[in-house]
């Protein structure tokens, strides 16, 4: 028994391919739930900006609102993404354009993937 880590013969564990793709628990619903309840309240915000007659300052007010809230469910569910079977986090990389979201988890050499990609997830 060797302890994982640095042992010269690891490098050929890298060439093979991670067979196992699954799709990681409560997503994509845990990022585009929050997100949603945050444009209708973003749009909320806008609409009582229209009645008030103030609507530039709740055009923005709402816009901003909506940004913040958004970036804050980003670092919540996707910049803290730990993987569901071993519990280990797995740092957030943006793909291209196009691709999906995906965590690979180098312990159990699982990919969770999200169900999203990079352009529906802004
Ligand atoms: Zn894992």
């Amino acid at each position: 028994m060797t302890p994982s880590g640095h042992s010269p013969g690891s490098e050929w564990r890298k060439a093979e391919p991670w067979p196992e793709r699954r799709r990681a628990p409560g997503y994509p619903l845990k990022v585009k739930l929050p997100v949603s309840i945050l444009a209708v309240v973003a749009v909320l915000v806008a609409l009582v900006g229209i009645r008030l007659d103030s609507s530039a300052l709740f055009f923005f007010g709402s816009l901003g609102l909506f940004t913040v809230g958004w970036l804050a469910v980003c670092s919540v569910t996707l910049c803290r993404f730990h993987c569901p079977e071993c519990g280990q986090r797995v740092p957030f990389k943006l793909p291209p354009l196009g691709e999906p979201i995906v965590f690979p988890c180098p312990r159990c050499r699982v990919i969770w993937t999200t169900g999203m990609d990079h352009t529906q997830a802004d």
